[in-house]
C-alpha cells in the first residue's frame, strides 16, 4: 500500500485513533478509485456531530453528569443508521470513525441507509437497572432532535442491548405522542423486534468466513477457531462457527482469556458467561494472557471485542489463516499490510459483521409495512444479502488485485460517490 494522506480533522495517535485509522482507509480507497478533491471532501467528513452534557439522579440520590454523542457521518443513501454504545472509554473520534464505517457497512451490503453511531461515556458494568434506564431516556432526550425512523435509526452495540433500544423506543414515543417502532431496532419481539435479530451479525460472520474459506480452500470443520470478547458478536459467531464443525479452542471477555486444545462446549460456555459474568472459570479451560489469546494456532480468529486489537506490533505474530472482523475496527491499517503480506485473508468488518444492520434493515421495513416474517424468512434473505456482497467484495479485489477491505471500501465509496453525484450539490 502507498502511504495515505491524514485529513486535518484527524487529531491523535495515528496508530491507535479510531478515526485517524477510518480517514487512513478512506483516503487510500478513495485514490484507488481516482475519486476527484471535491467528493472525497464531502464523503470524508461527518454531516452532523451533536455533543450533549446531561444530568442524571444517581440511586444514592447524587447528580452525575455524563457526555454522549450522536454523529451522522452520511445520509446520501437514506436514514442514518448505526449503534449505540456504553463505555467509559468512549470518544468523539470514535464514535466519529464508527459513524463512518456504518456508512461503507450499510453500501457494501447495499441497504438504502447512511451512516450513524452513538455514544456515552459512562460505565454500565457499575450502574443500576435504573440508573441504565435514567440515561437511556435523558441521553435519548437530548439526541431527540436527530432520531426518527425517517432519519436517524439505533441499534444495540457494545453495553447497549434489547431493554435499551426498548427505553429509546418508548422515551421518543412519548416525546411524539404515539408509538414509532420504527425509531429503532434491535428491539424485544413484543414491541416491533424482528426475529433473528439477535443472532443476525453471528450469523453473517460465519456465512462471510464460510464463503472465504471455499475460496482458499480451507475446511471449516474441524478448523481451529479464536474469538476476542465473547458478547452478542462474538459469542454467536462461536455458536454457528462449533455447530458447523469447527472447534473454538480460545475465547476472552473484558476479564480474561481462556484456551482448551479439545475445544469448548460453547452452549456450556454460554452458559457459564451467563451465570459467572465471564468466561473465565470456564471448567476443564487454561488461563492464558489477552494478548497471547490473538496469537495462538489456529485457522480462525474472529476479533469481536473492540478497535486496537491487531495492530504492527503483533500482527506478524498472527497465526491464523482467516482473520473475521466481528468487531468495528479492530486491525490498524499498518497491521493490515503485515496480513496481506503474510498471506492472511482478512474479512474486513464493514463486510464481515453487517450481518446485523441487514436485519436491523430487515426490522425497520417490517416495523413500517407492520408485518412480521418468520426467522426462516429471515435467515434466507440475510443469506442473500451477505452472499452477494461478499462476491461483489471478493470479486473487485481479484479484479483490483487488492486485499478485501481495500475492496469492500471501493465498493462502498463508488455506491456513496455515485449517489452524491446523482443528487447533485444544493442549492
Ligand atoms: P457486547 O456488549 O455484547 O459484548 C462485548 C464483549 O466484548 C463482552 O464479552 C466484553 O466482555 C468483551 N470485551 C470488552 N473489552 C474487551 C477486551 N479488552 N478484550 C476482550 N474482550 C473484551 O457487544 P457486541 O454487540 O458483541 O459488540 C462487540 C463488537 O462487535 C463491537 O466492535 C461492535 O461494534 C461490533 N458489532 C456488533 C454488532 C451487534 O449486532 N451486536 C453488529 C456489528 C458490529
Amino acid at each position: 500500500m502507498t502511504e495515505p494522506v491524514l485529513g486535518e480533522a484527524a487529531e491523535g495517535d495515528a496508530e491507535t485513533d479510531p478515526y485517524v485509522i477510518a480517514l487512513k482507509q478512506f483516503d487510500y480507497a478513495a485514490g484507488q478509485l481516482g475519486l476527484g478533491e471535491g467528493l472525497r471532501g464531502v464523503l470524508r467528513s461527518c454531516k452532523r456531530e451533536l455533543c450533549v452534557h446531561f444530568p442524571v439522579r444517581m440511586d444514592d440520590g447524587s447528580l452525575e453528569t455524563f457526555t454522549g454523542y450522536r454523529i451522522q457521518h452520511n445520509v446520501t443513501r437514506g436514514p442514518g443508521k448505526g449503534g449505540l454504545r456504553y463505555h467509559p472509554q468512549v470518544t468523539l473520534n470514535e464514535v466519529r470513525a464508527l459513524a463512518m464505517w456504518m456508512t461503507w457497512k450499510c453500501a457494501v451490503v447495499d441497504i438504502p441507509f447512511g451512516g450513524a453511531k452513538g455514544g456515552v461515556v459512562c460505565n454500565p458494568k457499575e450502574m443500576s437497572r435504573t440508573e441504565l434506564e435514567g440515561v437511556t431516556r435523558r441521553y435519548t432526550t437530548e439526541i431527540t432532535p436527530l432520531l426518527g425512523p425517517s432519519s436517524d435509526i439505533p441499534a444495540p452495540d457494545v453495553y447497549t442491548d434489547e431493554q435499551v433500544m426498548a427505553w429509546m423506543m418508548d422515551t421518543y414515543s412519548m416525546h411524539v405522542g404515539y408509538t414509532v417502532p420504527a425509531v429503532v431496532t434491535g428491539k424485544p419481539l413484543s414491541i416491533g423486534g424482528s426475529e433473528g435479530r439477535l443472532q443476525a451479525t453471528g450469523r453473517g460472520c460465519v456465512e462471510v468466513i464460510g464463503e472465504a474459506s471455499k475460496e482458499i480452500g480451507l475446511p471449516l470443520a474441524g478448523a481451529r477457531v479464536v474469538i476476542q470478547g465473547f458478547g452478542n458478536a462474538g459469542s454467536v459467531t462461536a455458536k454457528y462457527l462449533a455447530l458447523g464443525g469447527a472447534k473454538v479452542i480460545g475465547v476472552s471477555d473484558s476479564r480474561g482469556a481462556i484456551w482448551s486444545a479439545r475445544g469448548f462446549d460453547v452452549a456450556a460456555l454460554m452458559a457459564h458467561k451467563r451465570a459467572a459474568g465471564s468466561v473465565v472459570g470456564f471448567p476443564d479451560s487454561d488461563e492464558i494472557g489477552p494478548a497471547e489469546l490473538l496469537e495462538l494456532e489456529c485457522e480462525v480468529l474472529v476479533p469481536a471485542a473492540l478497535e486496537g486489537a491487531i495492530v504492527a506490533e503483533n500482527a506478524p505474530r498472527i497465526k491464523a489463516k482467516i482473520v473475521a472482523e466481528a468487531a468495528n475496527g479492530p486491525t490498524s491499517p499498518e497491521a493490515d499490510v503485515i496480513l496481506y503480506e503474510n498471506g492472511v485473508v482478512l474479512l474486513p468488518d464493514i463486510l464481515a459483521n453487517a450481518g446485523g444492520v441487514v436485519c436491523s434493515y430487515f426490522e425497520w421495513v417490517q416495523c413500517l409495512q407492520e408485518f412480521s416474517w418468520s426467522e426462516d424468512e429471515v435467515c434466507h434473505n440475510l443469506s442473500g444479502f451477505i452472499q452477494r456482497a461478499f462476491h461483489s467484495v471478493h470479486n473487485m479485489a481479484r479484479e483490483r488485485n487488492t486485499d478485501m477491505r481495500t475492496a469492500a471500501l471501493m465498493l462502498a465509496i463508488s455506491k456513496v460517490a455515485e449517489a452524491t453525484t446523482v443528487r447533485g450539490i444544493y442549492p
